[in-house]
């Protein structure tokens, strides 16, 4: 896949590598129940020395009511006009599709990604089956499958395919020996948890296309976007591949369409079923703080925090104001789509050797 070496160069590049996060924090919903003991489950958190010295400096500090106050006033207007540019500098603002209030400086912490793969970390048991169950809860209430809406449908959809990575994730770099701290792949659960229900790897394909198509949406911004960290050999090698992924990569335009966004959210209660839909997916990611694993935690408000973004470009409806993102947010979309890339890799090269244990599977003994 063309796109995939792109993507795993991009997410080393120190722009790419530090992601500001909320880790330590109480789950609103219940006490916390399941920290996870093992050693991978730890973070190792980056000292201030090591992040990027323009990552420190504040953003321009936007609040909802100066988007609000800028409306319709004569000096807004002037400046739309002789401003040509999209991307105006990154912003700090809330994102109304996650729980954290991301301006909360104080309580963030940065972490370098490369650091801290994802990958199996031992948690499991009640306390991760708990979260699940919470996130498909929140998402899908217990409708009958044929009694849901396009949108419903395309949310479940995405929860599932983010489900599906995060196992293929796992059984990709797998603990094979803890005595002998020996890492590899763990073929059978790949088939178990995965490929033996062919609707989740469907889903793993279409949130991968999703996210896709909201990176291809937003090309125009994210290729004006500084990609500033004060290294600028690197500042220039990171703006390279961001266009070598925007705009040279053939698989871009040629992405399937998985819906028609422009489509949804548009009949007559679209308005209504978006703030709802909005306010779940907030939901989910507030469950992320009860992830009783510290790693998966990380990568569950990474993740989470990737899809609400691409989920906001592509569903970005107001015609007044052009859309803003944080730094961190396209940080975000583009780890995730990293992730999802390697899943999709991953389960494609496995193919051959997932229908030969179906074969095996399905022959009478
Ligand atoms: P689970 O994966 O816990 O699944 C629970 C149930 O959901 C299954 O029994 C099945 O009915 C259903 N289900 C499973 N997959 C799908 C799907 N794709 N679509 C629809 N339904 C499905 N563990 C790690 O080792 N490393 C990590 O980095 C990691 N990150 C995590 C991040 C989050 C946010 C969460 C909640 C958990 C994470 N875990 C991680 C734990 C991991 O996801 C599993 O919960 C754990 O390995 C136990 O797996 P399980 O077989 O019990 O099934």
């Amino acid at each position: 896949m063309v796109l995939h070496p792109i993507l795993q160069d991009l997410v080393k590049t120190p722009f790419f590598r530090y992601f500001k996060v909320k880790l330590w924090c109480d789950c609103p919903f219940w006490p916390d129940d399941g920290m996870c003991y093992l050693r991978d489950c730890t973070v190792c958190e980056c000292p201030e020395s090591e992040f990027p010295e323009p990552f420190k400096k504040s953003s321009r500090l936007f609040s909802a009511d100066d988007v609000i106050c800028q409306e319709g006033k004569p000096q807004a207007a002037v400046d739309r006009t002789l401003d040509d540019t999209i991307f105006k500098g990154w912003i700090q603002i809330d994102n109304p599709w996650t729980y954290d209030d991301e301006t909360d400086d104080a309580a963030m912490t940065y972490v370098n990604l490369q650091l801290n793969p994802e990958r199996y970390t031992g948690y499991a048991g009640p306390s991760a089956q708990r979260i699940w169950t919470a996130v498909y809860k929140e998402n899908c209430p217990q409708y009958p499958s044929e009694e849901w809406c396009n949108e419903k449908k395309v949310m479940y959809k995405l929860i599932s395919g983010l489900h599906s990575s995060i196992s293929v994730h796992i059984a990709s770099e797998y603990l094979l020996d803890s005595s002998a701290n020996l890492w590899g792949q763990n073929v059978q659960m790949l088939y178990d948890r995965v490929w033996k229900h062919p609707d989740r790897v469907r889903n793993l394909y279409f949130i991968f296309l999703l996210v896709l198509r909201a990176v291809t949406k937003a090309a125009d911004y994210l290729e004006q976007a500084e990609y500033n960290t004060g290294n600028h050999v690197e500042d220039l090698k990171t703006q390279s591949l961001v266009r070598q992924l925007l705009y040279n990569n053939k698989l871009l335009s040629a992405c399937r369409v998985p819906f028609d966004e422009v489509n949804i959210w548009q009949g007559q209660n679209g308005p209504d079923l978006l703030q709802q839909i909005q306010n779940q997916f907030r939901n989910i990611s507030a469950i992320m703080n009860c992830v009783g694993c510290e790693k998966c935690r990380l990568w569950g408000k990474l993740q989470v925090n990737g899809l609400a973004t691409a989920l906001k470009v592509l569903f970005f409806v107001d015609g007044k104001n052009n859309l803003q993102l944080q730094r961190n947010e396209v940080i975000a979309l583009f780890n995730l789509l990293n992730r999802l890339s390697q899943s999709v890799k991953f389960v494609h090269d496995m193919g051959p050797l997932m229908e030969k244990m179906e074969r095996h599977d399905s022959s009478p003994t």
